[in-house]
């Protein structure tokens, strides 16, 4: 699922095509059908949340956002339906294909501040952890597990990391931001994992297995709870409050009055996970070190 850690890895890929000049492109999307960018340049490409930008040496920047279903891929794609392929770029030494991309818009570069104004900091990018609690703070109201979706607040959460992080912190994500007492933590929990996923590769919060993806229980819906055995709650996305799909533990995250994160628990299901060194779990604290730049190791290892 294209979330703010498999687009930051898209966009360190595409920006090996940096230099390189556009021989052909082909757009199958109503915004684009006409545009041209033959004989233009790769300058580089970038990611904000999970939002991609690609730029050319003319000023123009091509903004595509997956939803729930694009993705692109760095290579010819014969085997995925024309009408699929919704922009087919020929460079002087590689292709870009875009699959089922639903949002792609050609903007100036100038512009890609004011179009990405309303995003929250970016979890994957230079992240200011205390900005993003601070948004997240302002709809004590809402559900945890939705607040955490809400790209206004914080930007490159998606499903996965919005049902996992509050399962690994024991706290329900029908849990009111407000009545979370170290709401700080349970998201650095979420941005350690993002983080850490974003430079080593596939989307995976459990620790094991770190070359594949693999989740405590968005992927266990049909199983029971990994750490107490219970079996596991789903709710379809037409179903949830914010339209997502949503599996939790009602044993492990039961809803409370007031609730906080178990310090035990993160540091039992993280033991494996390399997220856990930018958590301060020796002493009893759990920071986010936002100073770590997301380096990504193997470009190739995503698609
Ligand atoms: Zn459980």
């Amino acid at each position: 699922m294209p979330e703010g850690d498999t687009i930051r890895r898209l966009a360190a890929r595409i920006d090996r095509f940096a230099g390189q000049t556009v021989v052909a492109a082909d757009f199958r999307h109503p915004r684009l059908a006409t545009a041209r960018l033959e004989r233009r340049r790769i300058e580089s490409a970038d990611a904000r949340g999970k939002h991609l930008l690609i730029r050319f040496d003319d000023g123009r920047t091509l903004h595509a956002h997956m939803l729930m279903q694009g993705r692109i891929v760095c290579s010819r794609s014969f085997d995925v339906p024309a009408w699929r392929r919704r922009f087919e770029i020929e460079l002087s030494n590689g292709y870009l294909t875009g699959i089922d991309v639903p949002q792609l818009d050609l903007i100036g570069s100038r512009d890609e501040r004011q179009v990405l104004a309303h995003l929250g900091p970016d979890l994957c990018g230079s992240y200011d952890h205390n900005a993003a609690v601070a948004r997240i703070r302002t709809v004590a109201g809402r559900p945890i597990g939705g607040a955490l979706l809400d790209q206004t607040l914080v930007a490159g959460f998606g499903n996965i990391y919005a049902v996992e992080t509050p399962f690994i912190c024991g706290i329900s994500p029908f849990q009111k931001v407000g009545t979370i007492e170290d709401l700080e933590r349970v998201v650095a929990v979420g941005a350690a994992l993002i983080r850490t996923n974003a430079q080593l590769g596939p989307q995976n919060t459990t620790g094991s297995n770190l070359h594949r993806t693999e989740h405590w229980v968005l992927a266990r819906d049909r199983r029971r709870c990994g750490v107490c055995g219970d079996r596991l709650i789903r709710i379809a996305g037409h179903d949830s409050p914010w339209k997502r799909r949503l599996v939790f533990c009602p044993i492990c995250q039961p809803e409370r009055p007031t609730s906080a994160l178990d310090r035990s628990r993160v540091t039992r299901l993280l033991r494996t996970h390399p997220a856990r060194r930018l958590l301060d779990l020796v002493h009893g604290q759990l920071s986010v070190a936002t100073d770590v730049p997301v380096a990504v190791h193997d470009p190739r290892a995503t698609g």
